[in-house]
């Protein structure tokens, strides 16, 4: 059994910085930081720079590739990105633990949602207050109280603050493989559930484009010269929707379409944009097979091509023994804090996805507590920051002091 004890002077100076995290969340959330704002995506990774610098460790900055997408045209386009922010200390400690969170939004910097309000003494409205500022700020005090303590030596660090993961993490999903490498544990800071509970497995998901060119030509003189993209695409789309029900776990949707212009034209250009969600890695195989099916449908037409960019960002989350492990290590520390964690399985997808792909075990959802994400109507609830501030240290004072260290062995 361990005891707490130790661990009670650290617990309770983050208690004591409650007002002074809710003062640094509400700065950090005012800066915009929609993904592609990259100016002020980069100053929300300076402002927390700045918050970091307490902590000691070594900064560098990452300069993240442009993001490749399809425009509403059917041509490529290149994106920029915001930089990546990583603070790493002892690296040759026992025990290494990877930090992270994102610092983008998906509020852009247009967007009607930009400010910070009260709801009520209990709960902060604004953009990004749960997802996922509130998490990078309690995590930085939660890690705060660990280096204060004694314990520090046994643990090094990582943290990666990283720019794009509302858009699937297109540029710093490249560091991630050294990242997991490098270190035993993930701790990731997507917030926890509205009632409070943690995420376990998840979905894994892909994002996908559809160009189709057919030839245009004149809808009364010469309609049959035109080959005609929007039925093409229409055909194709409703082939992959059939896909739905034919496999467990695996859902496709077609969300985005657009093509053609005057009625009198046949139209020589269709583009179409979809989702797909599925439950184990393997299921990928099986989609991408069908997809070139679809696809070579089309491409035997004359005249008439279809092209498919993209692909699967995120693999499945499925739970390692190693993983489950530390779930059952956390759920022991939210005891200890009088909550009942429980792990719940979703179709949403997070960097922890792709971690979890790199073999690095971790649970993503160490956030504060709120809900709404995603909308004007995000909230945080504000006494869940020193509430789970003190979750992730008690997680760092176990994972420094517990003696059985066989389970975080790399397979
Ligand atoms: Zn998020």
């Amino acid at each position: 059994m361990t005891d707490y004890s130790a661990f009670t002077p650290y617990l309770e100076w983050l208690d004591s910085q409650q007002d002074a995290m809710v003062e640094d969340l509400i700065r950090v959330a005012n800066i915009n930081s929609g993904s592609y704002h990259t100016e002020g995506v980069n100053r929300v990774a300076e402002a927390f720079a700045e918050l970091a610098a307490g902590l000691g460790g070594e900064v560098s900055w990452h300069e993240m590739p442009a993001q490749e997408v399809i425009s509403n045209q059917g041509q490529k386009e290149h994106k920029p990105l915001g930089r990546a922010l990583q603070i790493s200390k002892r690296p040759e400690a026992p025990v290494r633990v990877l930090l992270c969170g994102h610092l983008d939004t998906v509020f852009p910097k247009d967007s009607g949602f930009q400010q910070v309000r009260w709801l009520d003494d209990k709960t902060l409205n604004g953009p990004g207050v749960a997802d996922l500022k509130g998490g990078l700020i309690l995590m930085l005090r939660a890690l705060q109280a660990f280096e204060n303590s004694p314990f520090a030596d046994q643990i090094g660090w990582d943290i990666l603050f990283n720019p794009d993961e509302e858009i699937g993490s297109p540029g710093s999903s490249t560091l991630f493989p050294a990242l997991a490498a490098q270190n035993h544990v993930g701790l990731l800071y997507e917030p926890a559930y509205a009632d409070g509970n943690l995420a376990g497995e998840r979905k894994g998901s892909g994002n996908f484009s559809v160009v189709v060119r057919g030839r245009a030509a004149h809808a009364g003189r010469e309609h049959h010269l035109g080959r005609n993209a929007i039925r093409a695409l229409a055909d194709f789309t409703s082939a992959l929707d059939d896909l739905n029900g034919q496999r467990q776990g695996v859902t496709i949707n077609p969300g985005f379409v657009q093509g053609g212009g005057p009625v009198n034209i046949v139209p020589e250009l269709a583009i179409m944009k979809f989702n797909i969600r599925l439950e184990r890695p393997e299921d990928e195989a099986w989609c991408l097979e069908h997809i070139q099916h679809l696809q070579n449908d089309i491409n035997s037409r004359d005249g008439l091509s279809l092209e498919v960019h993209g692909g699967f960002g995120r693999k499945p989350k499925v739970l390692s023994p190693a993983n489950q492990r530390l779930a059952s290590l956390i759920r022991e520390c939210g005891e200890n804090l009088g909550l009942a964690l429980e792990f719940k399985p979703t179709g949403g997808c997070c960097d922890g996805n792709n971690f979890a792909a790199c073999g690095l075990p971790n649970i993503d959802t160490l956030g504060i507590v709120g809900g709404k994400i995603h909308s004007h109507e995000e909230y945080c609830l504000v006494d869940s920051l020193s509430e789970r501030a003190k979750l992730t240290a008690l997680i760092l004072f176990r994972l420094a002091t517990d003696t059985d260290r066989d389970w975080l062995k790399r397979s």
